[in-house]
């Protein structure tokens, strides 16, 4: 792990103010070039990430293509594609008590930016904000994750070769490292992660009024009635539960089953797991480990083995809990107690939608809610009563993958957005300038005042 003193920090961020003083950062050929060159540099080192990312939690590559490096690369090339739009002035009407004059507003990139990414996925948590931060100019300090070392090591090395520290440095290290890091003043910090830290961060943020993008996790409700496609709400389930092994800050938390279609749902899962994993998931290719010893005792801790109905197998030294269900679980379980982060599926029953919905409401804004129903009734209600950050009707997780849709929690999950257009305008600031013609001058507004002044100016404005 590099091992930086705070004297280098406070180089290093001032190289990075200088550098963006000069205004290279705000030509938007360059941040097409950086932009493009980033991308090259990650295609040409494909072999060398998915190897990190297998070190650090049996992440298969093909995994690591499809829930990191695509969205990285979709990314990269939506910004590249649609940059000179984003960046140009966009003109507004004006209104009468201004004219004659135009107005417009400009944007503008902040100037020097933190990312500090979670280890769940750690290529997209830590370069998919950068992406956004550099196209809108700015320069950027990623600092990964400590937790998936080997992807934090990979990704050091590759932007750190390639790029000059002034204008894009990746910092590696934990706590000790982060905090010392956010003794510096940024012009903006995202944050990926859990909501106790994500207070640390903005404490340290307030201290410069610097503006910070939240990007946090919380228990993501499922709602599955009886008019549901169980086979098909089953099988997209199961694939949006395990995947990472169930360590996806959107994935399922839990489910509410309507009264009436438990039985059915637990069997169609079952049967979709052994489809998607085999026999033996720690075989299979596609079920990623547990990250660390901390948070396999953690999740264990939360599973109460005589409401297990599907799986519950566990090899501690192998960091593997198999894709596991507990039924007849209630909101007091120590499951239901904190964020599940692991391949446990808890089930609730519900009678009442209304009691449901006060459950839920009752507790942390969530980040994501999946509603799984083949009517509009449920869905109209749940959406217009409940506030949480984005979700999916008949699926989970597939709302990421849509860069069309701002990624965000809210309260407890989270402030701000990105991905796509949302991403260019967490890191930018819109400059709105009126710009007046010389041509008259109406006394209006000036001294002395008078009747027929107050009349026109109530008659224009109101
Ligand atoms: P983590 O342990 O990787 O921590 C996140 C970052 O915070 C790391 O870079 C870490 O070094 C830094 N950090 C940790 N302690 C710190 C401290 N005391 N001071 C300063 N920095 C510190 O990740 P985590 O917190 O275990 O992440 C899991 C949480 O993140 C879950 O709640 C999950 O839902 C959420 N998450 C959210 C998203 C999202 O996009 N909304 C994505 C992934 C994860």
């Amino acid at each position: 792990m590099e091992t930086q003193n705070k004297i280098d920090y406070k180089r290093l961020v001032d190289s990075q103010l200088d550098y963006f003083n000069t205004n290279t950062t705000k030509d938007v050929n360059f941040r097409i070039l950086m932009l493009k060159k980033l991308l090259n540099v990650l295609k040409s080192n494909e072999a060398l990430m998915d190897k990190a990312i297998y070190k650090d939690f049996k992440k298969s590559s093909f995994e690591n293509y499809t829930t990191e490096l695509s969205l990285i690369y979709h990314d990269i090339n939506e910004a590249i594609s649609n940059l000179k739009g984003w960046s140009k002035k966009i003109s507004v009407p004006t209104n009468l008590a201004n004219l004659p004059g135009s107005s417009y507003i400009i944007p503008e990139p902040l100037g020097v930016t933190l990312t500090i990414g979670a280890w769940n996925y750690p290529y997209q948590l830590s370069l998919a904000p950068v992406i956004p931060a550099l196209a809108a100019g700015n320069t950027a300090i990623i600092k990964p994750s400590e937790l998936s070392l080997n992807t934090s090591n990979v990704m050091a090395k590759l932007i750190n070769d390639n790029f000059d520290s002034k204008y894009l440095h990746v910092v590696e290290g934990g706590v000790e490292e982060t905090s010392e890091l956010l003794k510096q003043k940024f012009d903006k910090i995202f944050y990926t992660g859990g909501s106790v830290v994500a207070k640390i961060i903005m404490k340290a943020a307030a201290e410069n009024l610097t503006p910070v993008t939240l990007e946090l996790g919380g228990k993501s409700p499922t709602f599955v009635f009886n008019d549901a496609n169980i086979k098909i709400t089953a099988k997209r389930l199961v694939w949006a539960k395990f995947l990472n092994g169930g360590q996806t800050c959107i994935a399922p938390d839990y489910i509410l089953a309507e009264k009436g279609v438990k039985e059915k749902l637990i069997s169609e899962i079952k049967k979709q797991i052994l489809e998607i994993h085999g026999e033996d998931p720690q075989k299979s290719e596609a079920f990623v480990r547990i990250i660390n010893p901390r948070h396999y005792k953690r999740i264990m801790e939360l599973v109460d083995s005589s409401k297990v109905v599907i799986g519950g197998e566990t090899d501690e030294s192998d960091l593997y809990i198999s894709p596991t269900v507990m039924d007849n679980v209630t909101f007091d379980d120590a499951v239901m107690q904190e964020e599940i982060f692991g391949p446990i599926l808890p089930i609730i029953e519900f009678d009442s939608l209304d009691w449901a919905i006060r459950m839920i409401k009752d507790r942390p804004k969530p980040l994501a809610l999946y509603v799984f129903t083949s009517s509009n009734k449920n869905r109209d209600k749940i959406f217009h009563e409940v506030s949480f950050g984005g979700g999916a009707v008949n699926d989970a997780v597939m709302h990421l993958a849509n860069p069309n849709l701002p990624f965000g929690g809210v309260g407890n999950s989270g402030m701000g957005s990105y991905h796509g257009k949302a991403g260019f305008d967490a890191f930018s600031h819109y400059k709105s300038i009126l710009d007046k013609s010389t041509l008259i001058e109406p006394p209006i507004k000036y001294p002395p005042y008078s009747d027929w002044k107050r009349k026109l100016l109530k008659s224009l404005i109101e």
